[in-house]
């Protein structure tokens, strides 16, 4: 029978002990334990399906966690990291050697951006940047000995669009793999695979976990590329993911639906209630019609995401009495958490970049991104009218 997506979120990959748990178990051990001296060489000449060597290599918490990613996904298998930026540079680095070639969307959370800027080109990576939303660069950027194609497909924190099925289209006539860091479509609303990425990305320290607790990752894709180019890099560079990690995050799974669909539905409300506010040269959500990509977005993910950026009038000053003067929302960095949080990219998540690297990535001194939480829509829209009154 095949289940939805929102079924899998709930009960996908799961393994159950000799004592019938309802709720998954937790392995926290690093090693396992073999029968005879006979069984362990076999082993590590070829482990099974569920069978385990070491914690850096897997663990059946871990094994949970990485299927029931892989079912959400579409995906044949996954690969559990540490962190989202152990998955994008394992992703990359996996994959690319010397003498390669790389596309990237310079729209780039700024973590990614070091390593396709500092990291990849001292290995001898070529990196070529270009604007995400637009196709023509990308044709023109894509040469035959292109290795591989990066982008977030919502970018942080403008929120402009990049057309996966056509950055994949053009990628794939070149033989070049696309490789999607998908945070912001969240798994709820991702269909990346089928729509061409060959690899898919996920930071889950945001929507999957959801609550604030634990930094976390996974890489997506094929089971040959997982297990034979992923896998080997990952175990041995020691970017595992952590038991008690991916049991917190098989338990933000269970919610995850519930949750981002609330956020979206509230995201939608906030939008509708400050477009055209007059504190605001611009409010920015990709599932309002006034998006310059909402056809695209509601084409690619059929819903705007859980988060919102406001260009509040009168640049940081303004902005930072924006924020100083939220009661509900808080100030911090994080996004996709139960707890609605505004953040400043210019002096925060992207203050490393020169002004006018974030001008032309359209981060104004005013720009306030605000990730949508769980909380009461009416609150939220009032805390958020109240501080933009109070500028
Ligand atoms: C947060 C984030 C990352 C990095 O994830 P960590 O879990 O913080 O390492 C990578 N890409 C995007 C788009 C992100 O939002």
């Amino acid at each position: 029978m095949t289940r939805s997506k929102r079924t899998d979120m709930v009960h996908g990959g799961t393994r159950r002990s000799q004592y019938g748990e309802v709720s998954e178990a937790l392995f926290l051990t690093q090693g396992f334990v073999y029968d005879s001296a006979e069984a362990a060489a076999a082993r590590f000449v070829e482990a099974g399906e569920d069978e385990y060597i070491y914690a850096r290599y897997g663990n059946p918490t871990v094994r949970m966690f990485e299927e029931r990613m892989a079912l959400c996904e579409g995906a044949e298998d996954a690969f559990a990291t540490a962190s989202g930026m152990a998955a994008v540079s394992g992703a990359l680095l996996s994959l690319l050697r010397a003498g390669d070639h790389v596309v990237s969307a310079r729209a780039l959370f700024g973590s990614c951006l070091y390593v396709l800027e500092e990291i990849l080109t001292r290995y001898g990576v070529e990196v070529t940047f270009v604007d995400g939303t637009d196709l023509s660069q990308w044709e023109k950027a894509i040469r035959p000995d292109t290795k591989a194609v990066f982008f977030e497909s919502l970018a942080n924190p403008t929120l402009d669009v990049v057309d996966i099925a056509g950055v994949a289209r053009l990628a794939r006539a070149q033989g070049a793999t696309v490789i999607v860091d998908n945070v912001f479509s969240t798994p709820v609303y991702s269909r990346a695979i089928e729509q061409g990425a060959d690899i898919v990305v996920y930071s889950t320290t945001k929507h999957v976990d959801g609550q604030g607790r634990m930094l976390g990752g996974v890489i997506l894709g094929r089971r040959d590329h997982v297990r034979k180019v992923v896998e080997p890099y990952m175990k041995h560079t020691g970017g595992a993911m952590s038991p008690f990690t991916a049991w917190v995050m098989l338990k933000g799974l269970e919610t995850l639906d519930l949750r981002v669909r609330a956020q979206t539905a509230t995201a939608t409300h906030l939008a509708e209630a400050l477009a055209g506010h007059s504190r605001l040269d611009r409010m920015i959500y990709p599932g309002h019609p006034s998006h310059p990509q909402h056809a695209l977005v509601e084409r690619q993910m059929g819903a705007g995401g859980t988060v919102l950026a406001l260009d509040i009038a009168g640049g940081q000053e303004a902005a930072f009495r924006f924020l100083n003067a939220l009661e509900i929302v808080l100030i911090s960095n994080n996004l996709g958490d139960a707890k609605s949080i505004a953040t400043h990219p210019t002096t925060t998540t992207h203050q490393r970049l020169t002004e006018d690297q974030r001008a032309a990535l359209g981060i104004t001194p005013g720009l306030v991104r605000l990730s949508v939480g769980i909380e009461d829509p009416a609150d939220l829209a009032g805390d958020i009218l109240q501080a933009l009154d109070r500028i």
